[in-house]
């Protein structure tokens, strides 16, 4: 078994690459500085990701509805929050070979890649620029975002207006966000270009804290219910120093990556920092009115603030495991059925014309529910492997005797136990599986296979 918390980056980063989770962007022109691609594995991981976070945010709940605004914004909108003037870090440049350090990140006076002088520090500003329209001049200058979150805010009245959601309510969205990030590295974990899930939970001034205290733990329990182990996340509060310009308050989501404890999630007290702003710099009222208490205030917000690439890359190092298994070591992803890239895999037991039919069958049976993968090259043992190291949580075998008793096998991915049950019962048993059934209860027909 792998130590808990001690899989190391490079076995991840060489799983990723092999199996097509996450590939170099542009890698046939030698990779673009941290950014990244997602192959057909890492597409499902990530969607998942991002449906179990939309289950949980908005389809379970009625307080919460979704957005999804555009990437570039009004540029008057980065002024108003602060990202022009705020979102900077001190950075000073080589002399001699120009590479750029984040001062904070020195540990001498010279630069660390070559040893030359370094110059004095300046601001350097995290937001991508880029023009809008044919003209490339500054009055064009448009930003890509570096949050989701200012897309919620300067709807928030666009929701109310058209929702009749009452606070407390959210709005939320995901997509992606882009920051000219000075120190890059460990994987996807900070990269140029990522993901966001965010939500802003817009509640009464003097509940915030109460909402605060919910929106941790909730947040918290959502990766524990997705399988991540409960010892490898802690909650962080941020130090007043650390705290950003908005925030009252600010927990971090810390996960025991293979470099060390970091940032999964923040989640921030807001206040009223966002709405005041925007609505002073618009000149459009952003404030609220309880038709119930005849108040009229400006809500303060809550602030879950997730990262889907950080997540998926947590999901992975937690799921990771090696086992010994006969005389080779079994490499297994332990992934929650719910973020597996594929659900299934239906093996044929040899390439026989009329097992393969049979399997082919099963196969655009079961596609109509799940993502489902068909292999029928090599030995079944080698098949199973390949689904382990992806994480498959099932594999159905389809064998001689199954052309004849209409039953096929059902194979759990992390104990290898297998079940027999009859085709007809198998969509409905596999879907009892996928949600955390017990392997052993059994449908109509079923046993218990011992091959
Ligand atoms: P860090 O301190 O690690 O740079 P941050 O505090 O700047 O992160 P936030 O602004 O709170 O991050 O963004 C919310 C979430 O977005 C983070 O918790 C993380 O999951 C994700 N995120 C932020 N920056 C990046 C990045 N460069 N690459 C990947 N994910 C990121």
């Amino acid at each position: 078994m792998t130590e808990p918390g001690k899989v190391s980056m490079e076995k991840i980063v060489s799983l990723c690459q092999r199996r097509g989770f996450i590939f170099p962007s542009s890698e046939i022109y030698g990779g673009l500085s941290s950014c990244w691609d997602y192959g057909p594995l890492g597409v499902e991981l990530k969607r998942n990701i991002k449906d179990a976070w939309w289950r949980s945010v908005v389809q379970e709940r009625d307080d919460i509805v979704g957005l999804d605004a555009s990437i570039l914004m009004h540029p008057q909108t980065w002024a108003s929050s602060g990202h022009l003037e705020g979102f900077s870090d001190p950075l000073v440049e080589c002399k001699n070979c120009h590479l750029r350090w984040r001062v904070d990140d020195l540990k001498d006076k010279n630069c660390p890649s070559c040893g030359g002088e370094l110059t004095e520090p300046r601001l350097f500003n995290l937001m991508f620029k880029t023009f809008m329209g044919p003209v490339e001049e500054e009055a064009n200058v448009v930003y890509l975002r570096p949050e989701t979150a200012q897309g919620m805010f300067v709807n928030f009245q666009n929701v109310v207006n058209t929702t009749r959601k009452r606070i407390p309510f959210g709005i939320t969205q995901i997509g992606k966000a882009f920051r000219n990030e000075i120190t890059t590295g460990n994987f996807v974990f900070r990269s140029r270009e990522f993901e966001q899930m965010e939500l802003e939970f817009f509640v009464k001034p003097g509940t915030d804290e109460e909402w605060f205290n919910y929106w941790l733990e909730e947040r918290f329990n959502w990766y524990v219910n997705l399988g991540i182990k409960k010892e490898h996340l802690q909650l962080r509060e941020h130090t007043k120093g650390e705290l950003a310009h908005y925030a009252r308050a600010c927990y971090d989501i810390d996960y025991l990556f293979p470099m060390g404890w970091a940032e999964l999630e923040g989640i921030a007290n807001r206040g009223d920092f966002d709405l005041v702003q925007h609505a002073k710099y618009s000149g459009k009222s952003l404030d609220y009115f309880d038709d119930e208490t005849k108040e009229r205030f400006v809500p303060y917000i809550i602030e879950p603030s997730a990262g889907v690439d950080r997540s998926a890359l947590a999901f992975l190092c937690d799921a990771y495991d090696e086992e010994p298994a006969e005389d080779e070591i079994r490499v297994l992803l332990h992934l929650h059925p719910s973020l597996a890239p594929i659900k299934v895999a239906v093996l044929p037991l040899s390439r026989r014309e009329k097992l393969v039919e049979a399997a082919k069958q099963v196969y655009a049976d079961l596609r109509q529910c799940w993502i489902v993968d068909y292999d029928d090259a090599q030995s079944i043992g080698r098949r199973y492997r390949r689904q382990d190291e992806i994480g498959t949580p099932f594999c159905i075998t389809i064998d001689f005797q199954s052309l004849e008793d209409e039953q096929v096998t059902i194979r759990e991915r992390d104990t290898m136990k297998q079940i027999r049950v009859p085709i007809s019962e198998l969509k409905a048993t596999l879907a009892a599986k996928l949600s955390g059934e017990d392997l052993f209860v059994l449908p109509p027909g079923g046993q218990i296979w011992k091959e």
